[in-house]
C-alpha cells in the first residue's frame, strides 16, 4: 500500500495503451457494483473523452442488476451504459473506475483478463494493486480526478458534458465539499468544471437534494431506530442503525435511496464512529462505517474483506443486523484497546 500516486511510467503506459487502440477497436468501462457518483461520473465523463477522440466503440457496463439510481439517470454520457451481459466479450481495453478489489467487479471480474490491457483508475488506499497498468492515487479525492488527469495527458479539452460528469463524481466523494480530501487542488479542479458552463447548484439540486417522498419516510422510520452507545469504539461511541429488505418494499423504494443513510447518522455529536447496515440479499448486508477522526474504520472494515478510507469504509457482513453491529463493536474494541 502507497500514499503516492501514479508514477511517470503508468502515466505513460496508460497513454499508450489508450493511444495504440484503433478507432473500431471495443473499448470496456466497468465500475463498481451498485455504483455511486464518482463511479458512474468518472466512468462517464472518461468514456464521453474517448468518445471525443473518435473512438466509436465504448461501452460502459457495472456488475448486478441494470438500475442506474435515480439521481445519475439523466448523467450525460448515459448513452454509453450497456446491463453487464451487454458488455464486449473480448475487448482491446478495459478500464476500471472506483474499485478497491476485484470483488467489487461481481461477474465481471473475469473481463480484465479477457482484455490485452486493463486500466485500473482508483483513489482507495486499500487498492489491491490488480489490472495491467494502475492508475491509484490515494490522495485523489474522488477517481474522477485521477480520470481528468489522464483525459488531460490524452489531450481532450473538457467540455460541459464531460465535466458534468467528473464535477457529480467530485462533488459526491467529497460530500459536497466538505470533506477533509477538500484541497486546493479539488477547488482548482472544480473551478475548472464550472468553466465550461455547467450549472453547480441545478446539479446538486438534481444528484443530492431529489428523492421521493416514500424515501423520507423510510428514512425517517430507519433513523427513529438508531441506537446510541456512548461505551462502544473504547469510549468514543458509536451510533447504529439498520434498514431491512422488507422496509424498502414497505415504502416501495429502490436500495439507492439509503446510499446516503449514512449522513444524517454520522452527525450525531456523541459518537465518533457511526454504522449503517442495509441489507442487500437475504442475510447479506452491506455495511457503512464512518469515524470523525479519532478511529481507523478501515482496519475493520479489511479485517472483513472490505476495504475504503480512514473515515470511510464499509464490508459485507451475513446474518442478522445485529449480529452484523455486534462482529463491528467487538473489532473496535479489540483495534482500541
Ligand atoms: P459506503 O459506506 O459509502 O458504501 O463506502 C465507504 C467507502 O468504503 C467507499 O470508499 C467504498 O468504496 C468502500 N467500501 C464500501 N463497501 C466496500 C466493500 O465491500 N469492499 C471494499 N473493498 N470497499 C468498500
Ligand atoms: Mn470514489
Amino acid at each position: 500500500m502507497t500514499l503516492s500516486g501514479p508514477t511517470a511510467e503508468e502515466w505513460a503506459a496508460a497513454v499508450a495503451a489508450v493511444r495504440s487502440l484503433g478507432a473500431d477497436d471495443e473499448i470496456q468501462l466497468i465500475c463498481h457494483v451498485n455504483p455511486d457518483g464518482d463511479a458512474l461520473g468518472s466512468m462517464l465523463g472518461f468514456g464521453l473523452g474517448l468518445s471525443r477522440l473518435g473512438y466509436t466503440r465504448v461501452r460502459a457496463t457495472f456488475p448486478g442488476e441494470f438500475a442506474v439510481p435515480g439521481p445519475y439517470s439523466a448523467l450525460p454520457g448515459s448513452a454509453l451504459l450497456v446491463p453487464e451481459a451487454e458488455a464486449w466479450t473480448g475487448p482491446r481495453l478495459v478500464a476500471v473506475f472506483d474499485v478497491a478489489s476485484e470483488s467489487r467487479l461481481g461477474g465481471l471480474a473475469g473481463r480484465l483478463t479477457a482484455a490485452p490491457v486493463s486500466v485500473v483508475l482508483d483513489h482507495h488506499a486499500s487498492n489491491t494493486g490488480f489490472g495491467t497498468v494502475r492508475l491509484v492515487d490515494p490522495a485523489a479525492a474522488a477517481t474522477s480526478v485521477v480520470a481528468e488527469q489522464l483525459l488531460a495527458r490524452l489531450g481532450v479539452e473538457l467540455d460541459a458534458e464531460i465535466a458534468e460528469c467528473l464535477y457529480v463524481a467530485l462533488a459526491t466523494d467529497t460530500g459536497s465539499f466538505k470533506f477533509d480530501m477538500t484541497t486546493v487542488a479539488v477547488h482548482e479542479l472544480a473551478a475548472r468544471l464550472i468553466a465550461t458552463g455547467i450549472r453547480p447548484g441545478e446539479i446538486s439540486r438534481r444528484i443530492f437534494d431529489s428523492r421521493p417522498f416514500g424515501a423520507m419516510k423510510l428514512t425517517g422510520e430507519v433513523i427513529g431506530r438508531a441506537v446510541l452507545e456512548p461505551g462502544a469504539a473504547g469510549g468514543r461511541g458509536m451510533v447504529w442503525t439498520y434498514a431491512t429488505l422488507a422496509d424498502l418494499e414497505r415504502h416501495a423504494q429502490q436500495p439507492y435511496v439509503l446510499d446516503t443513510l449514512i449522513d444524517p447518522v454520522r452527525a450525531v455529536a456523541e459518537a465518533d464512529v457511526s454504522v449503517v447496515v442495509r441489507e442487500v440479499a437475504a442475510g447479506e448486508w452491506s455495511v457503512s462505517l464512518r469515524s470523525k477522526g479519532a478511529v481507523d474504520v478501515s482496519g475493520v472494515a479489511i479485517s472483513q474483506g472490505g476495504g475504503g478510507h480512514r473515515l470511510a469504509a464499509g464490508f459485507t457482513g451475513y446474518g442478522e443486523a445485529a449480529q452484523v453491529v455486534d462482529t463491528v463493536r467487538r473489532l473496535l474494541d479489540e483495534y482500541l484497546n
